[in-house]
């Protein structure tokens, strides 16, 4: 709704000229405002909550259908779980961040999905977790501690989607933007024999797990402009994406971070940028989440550098373990992998909200 108002606001006209034109237009724009009134999504009234909330059977899990997800599951659990925007992308398309837990605990873990757009099986990973959890919060315990203790202790903060319009592009092709320089974009891409299918940019062609300041540039770009994977951007942080993760790290002081990606079954250490104390407990981090989804562990090594990612940033920033899971065999991860790395990724977040509890992490 907000993309109608958004069209509805660029567009350029001549009165003297075009009268009719303009009538038109005016009754065009009383009827998308009428369209952000009364068109909007029925309050969800308790006793008329799904039993099964998130859906895990195909394979297009879009921002809308995550988006309405939220706001059910917040609607049904709102003493575990609120939601809130923490940005705006190009495409009008608003951030979203869950917490789970308890808001004031002392630990905060931060979940961060499909940063990289093909990669959109990682926010139906995160979803799915969450309901589980919270279907399952007075029964769950990790290594004897009930989860209703854990999740006082450490409050997770959870950005399901941080990258919306790439998984749109991914899912839709143009049909999936909402601004014409990024239709014209596309196709321009199409024309050099690129496939919008696969893209990790966002809508502008910049790879938002580059663009941040620590090793900006120094990964190797696909292209010299912008592209549907390993473009820098203009300059550092000049995306709404890449700021929006930044304020949101900043301003919630996490004591670790995990990052979701596809594919490959594996698990990479945070960032050439650790020192001695976050390096060793970064691989606590990993050894802990390996002890349930039984991942393979890819070291540092020290011939790596910093390329602009999320990872470089956070342990430059503050020195906290940092990870990223790797799901999937291939991309875009096929939907018929997802019910086995559900299985082995569920129990993660309790482990490590263990961990954190016991002062080990
Ligand atoms: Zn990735």
């Amino acid at each position: 709704m907000g993309i109608l108002i958004r069209n509805s606001c660029e567009s350029t006209y001549s009165i003297r000229r075009f009268p009719c034109q303009v009538l038109l237009r005016l009754l065009l724009s009383a009827a998308a405002l009428t369209a952000v009134l009364f068109n909007y999504r029925e309050p969800v009234h308790a006793g008329e909550l799904p039993a099964n909330v998130v859906q895990t059977d195909h394979q297009a899990y879009s921002y809308d259908e995550m988006r309405e997800d939220i706001q059910t599951l917040c609607a049904k659990y709102p003493a575990l779980l609120s939601w809130q925007s923490i940005g705006t992308t190009g495409q009008g398309r608003e951030i979203l961040k869950v917490r789970l837990g308890n808001p004031a605990a002392p630990h905060r873990v931060m979940i961060q999905s499909a940063i990289h757009a093909r990669e959109y099986m990682t926010s139906q990973l995160t979803m799915e977790i969450i309901e589980y959890i919270c279907d399952n919060y007075g029964s769950l315990a990790c290594n004897g501690i009930p989860y209703e203790t854990l999740f006082n202790d450490t409050c997770f903060v959870i950005l399901p989607m941080a990258n919306p319009d790439g998984v749109m592009i991914s899912l839709q092709g143009a049909a999936g933007a909402t601004m014409q320089y990024t239709k014209d974009w596309l196709a321009l891409v199409q024309s050099l024999g690129g496939n919008p299918v696969q893209i990790k940019s966002n809508g502008s062609g910049v790879d938002i797990n580059r663009n941040f300041a620590q090793g900006f540039g120094q990964g190797t770009p696909s292209k010299p402009f912008p592209w549907l994977y390993n473009y820098a951007g203009p300059s550092p942080l000049s995306e709404s994406e890449t700021r929006a993760l930044v304020d949101t790290a900043r301003s919630e002081g996490f004591s670790c971070h995990i990052n979701y990606h596809s594919a490959g079954n594996a698990m990479y250490y945070g960032s050439i940028l650790s020192n001695a104390a976050t390096l060793s407990r970064t691989v606590t981090l990993c050894q802990t989440i390996k002890g349930y989804n039984g991942y393979k562990v890819i070291p540092i090594k020290p011939t790596d550098k910093a390329t602009g990612s999320f990872a470089d940033f956070v342990t430059a920033e503050f020195q906290r373990p940092t990870v990223t899971v790797e799901i999937g065999k291939k991309n875009p991860v096929p939907i018929g992998e997802f019910d086995g790395i559900f299985k082995k990724n569920r129990d993660t977040w309790g482990a490590v909200a263990f961990m954190l509890y016991m002062g080990m992490l």
